[in-house]
């Protein structure tokens, strides 16, 4: 699965919501939970690793696991857990 990190915070710019072919990444800006949450995730078990998210990322806050920085390794369990996962 791909992960969202650090980056997003404060930014949720959502361009990967609209690049995602399988509708995994929330909350979406029309979604309740759009305003109070600290950042978008990515379900674990939806994600396709298609990749499409990364380069349409402007802060560049998404990464495959494999490259996921090891100083946002939290980052792995946050977006996980936003699923019940
Ligand atoms: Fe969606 Fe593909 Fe990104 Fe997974 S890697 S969150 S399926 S766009």
């Amino acid at each position: 699965a791909y992960v969202i990190a650090e980056p997003c915070v404060g930014t949720k710019d959502t361009a990967c919501v609209d690049a995602c072919p399988v509708d995994c990444i929330h909350p979406k800006k029309d979604e309740p939970a759009f305003e109070t949450s600290e950042l978008l995730y990515i379900d674990p078990v939806e994600c396709i690793d298609c990749g499409a998210c990364v380069p349409v990322c402007p802060v560049s806050a998404i990464f495959a696991l494999d490259d996921l920085p090891e100083k946002w390794a939290e980052y792995t369990a946050k977006n996980a857990a936003y699923y019940g996962q």
